[in-house]
C-alpha cells in the first residue's frame, strides 16, 4: 500500500467529519460485510422526552430524584420532566442497561427494566413498547408504585444512510438493550425487518461483545457503530468500530474511527471513502 494514497484517504475523511485513527484502519474496511448498529443514540437522536407517567402521586418525583444522579437518556428524560427541586439521593447505584437505585427520603427507589411487570400496570407497559417507547418502572422499598414512559427520535438520515450501506453489500444489524417492542418499531422506521433477524434486541451491556464476537466467529466481517459505554466493549473487539462524535468518550476511544457529524450517513461515507483510497493504490 502506498501511505500516501493512505493518508490523502484519511485526510479526505476528515474534511467529510470522519476522523480516522489511523491510515492502516482503511485496510480494514475493505472486507466489512456487515454492520451492528446501536439503537440508542446511533439510530436515534438519545434525546428522550418524558411522554407518559402512570402510578401513585410522587412517583415522579421520587424516580427524578434518583436520575438526577445518573447521565442515561431515559434519566436525562425523567428529570426533565419533574420541574420542581429534587428531594437529594444518598447511596446511588447504576445496573448498567437495566436501572438505577437510590435512596430517597429514607426509601429505596428503583427505577428501570421491569424484571416481572405488576398486572397493575401490564396494559401500560405493554402499549408504549407496541409503540415504539420505553416504559420504565418505578419501586419503592420493592412494591412497583408508577412507570415512567420516554418517546426517543429516530434521526431523519438513518433510514436513507441504512440504505446506503445495503448498498455497499453490508447486512445491517440492529442492536438495543431496549425492549422488542421498541427496537422493532424503530427498527421498521428505518427499514429494517425484525423477522429477518435484523434486530437483537433486550442485550445486556455486557452481551454486545457477545453478539460481535457470535457474528465474527460465524465468519464475518463486522463494523459496528455506536455512542454509548455499554457499546466501548463491542466498538473495540469489532473489525472496525465507529463512534458517534456525540458519544460518550470511552466509545470514542474504543473506536478506529469518529463520525464527528453524530449521523449515520458518516458510517456509509466512511466505507465509501476507504473503499475508493484502497481502489486507488491496488
Ligand atoms: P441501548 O442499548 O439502547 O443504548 P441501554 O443498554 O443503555 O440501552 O439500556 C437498556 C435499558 O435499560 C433501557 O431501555 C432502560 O429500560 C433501562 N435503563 C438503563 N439505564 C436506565 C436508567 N438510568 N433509568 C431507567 N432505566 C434505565
Ligand atoms: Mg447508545
Amino acid at each position: 500500500a502506498t501511505p500516501t494514497a493512505l493518508l490523502v484517504g484519511t485526510g479526505r475523511g476528515a474534511q467529510l467529519g470522519i476522523v480516522i485513527k489511523g491510515p492502516e484502519v482503511l485496510e480494514s474496511t475493505r472486507a466489512v460485510d456487515t454492520v451492528v448498529l446501536d439503537k440508542t443514540g446511533t439510530v436515534t437522536t438519545g434525546q428522550m422526552a418524558l411522554v407518559e407517567v402512570v402510578g401513585d402521586p410522587g412517583t415522579l418525583r421520587l424516580a427524578a430524584a434518583v436520575e438526577s444522579a445518573s447521565e442515561h437518556p431515559v434519566a436525562r428524560a425523567v428529570v426533565a420532566g419533574h420541574p420542581d427541586p429534587l428531594p437529594a439521593v444518598e447511596d446511588f447505584a447504576a445496573e448498567a442497561g437495566s436501572g438505577v437505585t437510590g435512596t430517597v427520603e429514607g426509601h429505596r427507589v428503583r427505577v428501570g427494566r421491569a424484571a416481572d411487570v405488576p398486572d397493575r400496570f401490564a396494559g401500560t407497559i405493554a402499549a408504549a413498547e407496541l409503540a415504539g417507547r420505553t416504559a420504565v418502572l418505578v419501586s419503592v422499598d420493592r412494591a412497583p408504585c408508577g412507570v415512567l414512559v420516554v418517546a426517543d427520535t429516530v434521526r431523519p438520515s438513518s433510514a436513507g444512510a441504512i440504505a446506503a450501506l445495503r448498498r455497499l453489500g453490508l447486512s445491517p444489524v440492529l442492536l438495543t438493550g431496549d425492549n422488542a417492542g421498541a427496537a422493532a418499531a424503530v427498527a421498521r422506521e428505518v427499514g429494517l425487518d425484525p423477522d429477518a433477524g435484523e434486530v437483537v434486541s433486550g442485550v445486556l451491556p455486557e452481551g454486545k461483545v457477545d453478539v460481535v464476537r457470535d457474528l465474527q466467529a460465524r465468519g464475518r466481517v463486522v463494523a459496528m457503530v455506536g455512542d454509548g459505554v455499554n457499546d466501548a466493549a463491542a466498538l473495540a473487539l469489532a473489525d472496525l468500530g465507529l463512534a458517534m462524535g456525540t458519544g460518550t468518550d470511552v466509545a470514542i476511544e474504543a473506536g478506529d474511527v469518529t463520525l464527528v457529524r453524530a449521523d449515520l450517513a458518516a458510517a456509509a461515507d466512511a466505507v465509501r471513502l476507504s473503499r475508493r483510497t484502497l481502489a486507488t493504490i491496488k
